[in-house]
């Protein structure tokens, strides 16, 4: 296939303005898939996706598109929207050329449009605003294209209006993708290299790697290399993804596509690596920067007798997300486990409903917490660690505050569009979550953007919950890495009946230790359900009780309830309360619904 008529390209937008809805027609006007109803969002494969209607993980197709009697080849690679997911937008656009950036005509631009748009913008790729839903009644594309010149400064002109709910104007999308993109630049009779942008996991075949080709090409049998850990592997299989999976005998530079070759571990499909043939050694391409994880959990299994299974279920679905880190740990308490660290809350509840869903594994996770740093004063510590400065990713580790010069804390600097009616809700809750303001600028004359620099442990559970419902679903929010800041934190546990709740324990900033504190107690008082005796919910620093709530006693016999000896149904009842309980935790004799842990930790 001539390079000249390859085009590479992503959908970046918000979420919700319509990425996967615009990936739907692109691939029914191409004929890669049929205009059922069934098909709908095609490319968003997790059944997490299907159920959150969120696109979570980049997925490529090809399209073969005629235009002036020529066949060209576009690959389009859908990505995911959420801030947590920026990660894999980043890596979607490496193996491109150009982006098509979605603004829904009623919304306008959004928190994530701006930081997609600057990851497309950083990495020069030609940019084609498209404004969608033009069918809705409050529709105003003039306005979202007056925005779009003046954050962008891209020229209004530039925008095209399509509905891709009605397929309207869909037609000049890929008119103008062959028109304004460039065909990648690269050469088929250099050596062969491709990046590797993405993995799967397969249970039969092993690791399906999805590859660019920036230089030569690939064929059936060919011996090939990965430079990062220099081992050979043979090419048993590679083809287009349209978006199945469509065999063939060659891919060339310039083209997207698959390859299996025999990869069976985890770290043997490195993203961002690089591909060459054994007897053409090419240097490595520029990698990927690494996943920062934001976010980092405890995750036991319910019962010991299933780690092993756990513990290959997290192998397999790390291997699809490069982005989780994945470390040993255990507890007195919930035994071994791991401590993961995620890109952010919705990552981590992602990745929780996978391992349940996908593999079948029933799992605890203890509270979120963002990776603080200490600087020793402890002669003995500083002499264990082998360093002045500790990250602590773990609030169990949390080292006491006479053997620390200074706790650091990570910050972000978080970005805010809203209607301006919000603006002053918006910044006294900023406010009360210890954020500074570093700007506010009108994008048009009703809409605000500010950015903030915040902690990220006021942000990492509810922030973004928050801020939706305050501004009635209008605002949105985005955010970056800031470094990090002197804090003065401590470590708050929670404990039931005199037990601590190892989940619960949490670092807290010292001037809301207090309040924080007794948040918790009064949600863990309405989420765990009375029992046959009084229950104390206490939070507590160190020795020092700083909240108490009271769990009354209440008397209940299932079995009253069946009168003689209806043996069966008695039976039938103790066997659905014992199922019951197989959701519950105990701490000490206390019983805690699994689900209330999470929920306890949000602000309402
Ligand atoms: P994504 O998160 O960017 O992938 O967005 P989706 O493609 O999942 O679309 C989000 C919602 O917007 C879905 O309910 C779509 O049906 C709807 N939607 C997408 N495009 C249009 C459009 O052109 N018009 C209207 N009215 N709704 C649309
Ligand atoms: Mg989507």
């Amino acid at each position: 296939f001539p390079v000249e008529r390859i085009r590479n390209f992503s959908i970046i937008a918000h979420i919700d303005h319509g990425k996967s809805t615009l990936a739907d027609r692109l691939l029914e006007m191409t004929g890669a898939i049929s205009k059922t109803e069934k098909n709908r969002q095609v490319l968003d494969k997790l059944q997490v996706e299907r159920e959150r209607g969120i696109t979570v993980k980049a997925q490529t197709a090809s399209l073969f598109y005629q235009y002036q009697g020529e066949t060209y080849l576009l690959n389009l690679i859908d990505t995911p929207g959420h801030v947590d997911f920026s990660y894999e937008v980043s890596r979607s656009i490496s193996a491109c050329q150009g982006v098509l950036l979605i603004v829904d005509a009623n919304q306008g631009i959004q928190a994530q449009t701006v930081a997609n748009f600057y990851l497309a913008f950083e990495a020069q790729l030609t940019i084609i605003p498209v404004i969608n839903k033009i069918d809705l009644k409050n529709a105003d594309p003039e306005r979202v294209e007056n925005q779009i010149e003046k954050v962008f400064d891209i020229p209004k002109e530039e925008c095209i209006r399509i509905s891709a709910k009605l397929g309207t104007n869909v037609e000049q999308v890929l008119l103008e993708v062959v028109k304004r993109l460039p065909p990648p630049s690269f050469n088929r009779a250099a050596p062969f290299r491709a990046l590797v942008f993405d993995s799967n996991f397969d249970h039969y075949r092993g690791v399906v790697a999805n590859v660019a080709l920036f230089g030569g090409c690939l064929s059936k049998g060919d011996r090939i290399v990965s430079a990062y850990l220099g081992k050979s592997y043979e090419v048993n299989e590679l083809g287009l993804l349209r978006p199945d999976e469509h065999p063939t005998e060659k891919l060339f530079a310039g083209q997207v596509g698959y390859v299996i070759a025999g990869m069976k571990e985890v770290k043997e499909a490195q993203i961002g690596d690089t591909l060459y043939h054994q007897k053409h050694p090419v240097e490595a391409l520029p990698g990927f920067k690494p996943a920062k994880a934001m976010v980092f959990a405890g995750m036991y299994p319910m019962d010991q007798s299933d780690y092993s299974i756990l513990r290959s279920a997290v192998e397999k679905l790390t291997l699809n997300d490069s982005s989780v880190t994945v470390q040993r740990d255990s507890s007195m308490a919930l035994g071994a486990g791991w401590r993961l660290g995620f890109l952010g809350l919705l990552h981590m509840e992602v990745f929780n409903q996978r391992l349940e869903q996908e593999y079948n594994a029933s799992v605890i996770v203890t509270a979120p917490t963002v990776p603080y740093k200490a600087i020793l004063s402890s002669p003995r510590l500083i002499k264990e660690h082998g360093r002045e400065e500790i990250t602590i990713v773990n609030p169990a580790q949390f080292p006491d505050r006479t053997l620390v010069r200074e706790y650091l804390e990570p910050m972000v600097t978080g970005t805010i569009i809203t209607p301006d009616e919000y603006v002053g809700k918006i910044m006294s809750v900023c406010l009360n979550r210890r954020a500074v303001q570093k700007n506010m600028i009108y994008i048009d004359d009703r809409r605000v953007m500010m950015k903030y620099l915040f902690p990220l442990n006021e942000i990492v559970v509810d922030f973004y919950d928050h801020l939706k419902s305050m501004s009635s679903g209008y605002a949105s929010f985005d955010y970056e890495d800031a470094g990090y800041q002197a804090a003065d934190v401590v470590k708050m546990d929670i404990l039931l009946n005199g037990k601590p709740v190892e989940e619960l324990t949490t670092i807290v900033h010292k001037d809301r230790a207090y309040s924080a504190g007794k948040a918790m107690c009064e949600r863990l008082q309405d989420a765990i359900p009375r029992q046959m005796f009084e229950i104390a919910v206490q939070a507590a620093i160190g020795n020092k009780v700083i909240a108490r709530e009271t769990i009354k006693a209440y008397k209940k016999n299932v079995l009253a309830k069946c009168y003689g000896g209806d043996i069966t149904r008695k039976m039938k009842l103790l066997k659905k309360q014992a199922e019951g309980k197989k959701k519950m935790r105990y701490i000490g004799t206390v019983q805690v619904p699994k689900d209330a842990f999470i929920n306890v930790l949000k602000r309402k």
